[in-house]
């Protein structure tokens, strides 16, 4: 065992270590504990202030199978019925093939079938441990008809979002008897005659040794390290600008490389959205998921050379959000700017109101395309009034649908929800590149085991969340990052507590 430079000051001897204190491990610590290891301890690099990873930045939406308003009720059982609410249903084969559907058929089946199948048993699990949900209303519904409908899959998020959800299973944890150590981050896995036996650790500043039967890695993906996004992710992204935690800097990932662990999944692909082109370097707390700006969906998005460069009515936002991060970071200068009108206004999400918003407001589009930093003025209103004259006007605007009111003859057409620029006053919001999380990580079998390079499991190593590859490809269901972690987190823990 390598020993060298950490001093056995944690005498204690754990069943089960879990690395990070986000939902995925949350998730794994709970289900270790539930399958009959005794001492649990999670370790988190950040301080108490910190701590919650990605998680607790999170709208806390989460993506699961249901097929009526029953299943629903078993998660929230004061969901009252009633006629002027369709909640809608989503069965597993709909998420299946919402997941083929965004990654292009590139994710992994056997993955993406555990993510699917086991969602729903999972969000009725955390709701049994004392996890509140609640309706996305507002953000997943529109009243058509004077029916309040749910669209695009994603219809419950935690009650009070990240924030709500990382306190609550922190509780839940604390009260099932999980330890957990702030400011210890894991530096090196300990490796026993051929088994995980340990971890080294830096407690606040000091090297440490933690001895154990097994390691949960759940640490995030790379997505807060410039050097690794240059690396991995390719030119440009060293500027991107970070959504959530500045602590994942792909340790795990690296620890686990150390022990031949196999790379899996799409290492130049991640999760990044459009993003106020004026937010901080690394998100805040305060501010957290609304620096996002995801409404384009009812306008339009022009580049520094006032030109559309996406199709915005590709599909319902849950289904582009994820992508069009990559685009804004492969046009010139890396930023872009939304445009609405005032039809559309009252339907933009509430993260387009926060008062640091990048943002300009004038009468004439004449005058608004002036008021676009960095963008050529002339190209630009000439892109807007184009796309004025190619919509269809014969098709009715549906927001809870892809209602393919469309535009005809455009270089790039727009698929959908494609209103005329033309009703005073006009907005429009700055734009760059948010990386969510990365896509690439290790390779698990069924257990969560960490897999080596010759696809042997590494014993005592297992792993969930972020860190896991082969989930997501090119693009990402919202609300499946959450789903995820606590699906794969709680068969890792189930596992791993097999070995104490
Ligand atoms: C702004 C924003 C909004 C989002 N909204 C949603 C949403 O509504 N629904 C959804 O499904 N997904 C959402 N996501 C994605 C979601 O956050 C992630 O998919 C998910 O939270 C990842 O969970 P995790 O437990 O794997 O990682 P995290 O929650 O990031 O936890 C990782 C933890 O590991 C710690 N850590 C890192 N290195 C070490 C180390 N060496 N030692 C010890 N600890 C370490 C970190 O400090 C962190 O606490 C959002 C992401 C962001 C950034």
């Amino acid at each position: 065992m390598n020993l060298k430079f950490y001093k056995k000051s944690y005498m204690e001897k754990y069943d089960v270590v879990v690395v990070g204190s986000g939902n995925a491990a949350l998730c794994a610590a709970l289900s270790a504990r539930d399958n009959g290891a005794k001492k649990v301890l999670i370790i988190e690099k950040a301080s108490k202030k910190e701590a919650g990873g990605n998680s607790r930045y999170t709208n806390g939406s989460y993506r699961f199978a249901y097929n009526n308003f029953s299943d629903l009720k078993k998660i929230i059982p004061k969901l009252k019925q009633s006629k002027k609410i369709d909640y809608g249903k989503y069965p597993k084969r709909s998420f299946y093939d919402d997941m083929i559907k965004v990654t292009k058929n590139k994710t992994d089946k056997k993955l993406t079938k555990t993510l699917v199948n086991d969602s729903h048993e999972v969000i009725y699990w955390l709701s049994k441990k004392g996890l509140k949900f609640v309706p996305i209303k507002g953000k997943q519904s529109f009243v058509v008809n004077g029916v309040t409908k749910y669209w695009g899959g994603l219809t419950l998020e935690v009650k009070n979002q990240g924030e709500g959800l990382i306190k609550s299973l922190t509780n839940i944890a604390k009260k099932n008897g999980i330890k957990i150590k702030y400011e210890v981050a894991a530096k090196k896995l300990i490796k026993k005659n051929n088994e995980i036996k340990g971890i080294g650790v830096l407690h606040k500043g000091k090297k440490e040794l933690i001895l154990c039967n097994s390691v949960i890695l759940a640490c995030g993906g790379f997505e807060a390290n410039s050097k690794m996004r240059s690396k991995y992710l390719g030119n440009g992204w060293d500027k991107a600008k970070v959504r959530g935690t500045k602590h994942n800097t792909g340790d795990g990932l690296t620890m686990a490389f150390e022990h031949n662990a196999a790379r899996y999944g799409e290492w130049n692909g991640c999760h990044a959205v459009f993003h106020d082109l004026n937010g901080p370097k690394f998100s805040d707390l305060k501010i957290a998921a609304k620096y996002r700006k995801i409404s384009y969906p009812w306008g339009i998005v022009l580049n520094a050379n006032g030109e559309r460069f996406v199709d915005e009515g590709e599909d319902l936002r849950n289904y582009t959000y994820a992508k069009f991060g990559r685009e804004v970071i492969k046009q010139p200068k890396q930023f872009a700017w939304q445009i609405f009108d005032q039809k559309v206004r009252p339907m933009l999400y509430n993260e387009y109101d926060v008062k640091s918003a990048t943002k300009v407001k004038a009468n004439s589009l004449e005058d608004l395309v002036k008021k676009l930093k960095g963008v050529n003025a002339n190209k630009a209103l000439s892109t807007i009034l184009k796309y004025n004259q190619s919509v269809n006007t014969k098709v009715k605007f549906d927001p809870t649908i892809k209602d393919g009111k469309n535009t005809k003859g455009l270089k790039i057409n727009k698929s959908n929800w494609a209103n005329k620029i033309d009703k005073s006053p006009f907005y429009a919001f700055g734009v760059t590149c948010g990386i969510t999380f990365t896509f690439g990580g290790l390779k698990i079998n069924n257990k969560c085991e960490v897999l080596d390079n010759k696809e042997k499991p590494i014993k005592g190593l297992y792993a969930a969340g972020e860190m896991v590859g082969g989930i997501f490809y090119l693009n990402y269901p919202g609300g499946s990052g959450l789903m995820s972690g606590s699906v794969f987190g709680r068969i890792a823990g189930k596992y791993a507590a097999k070995l104490s």
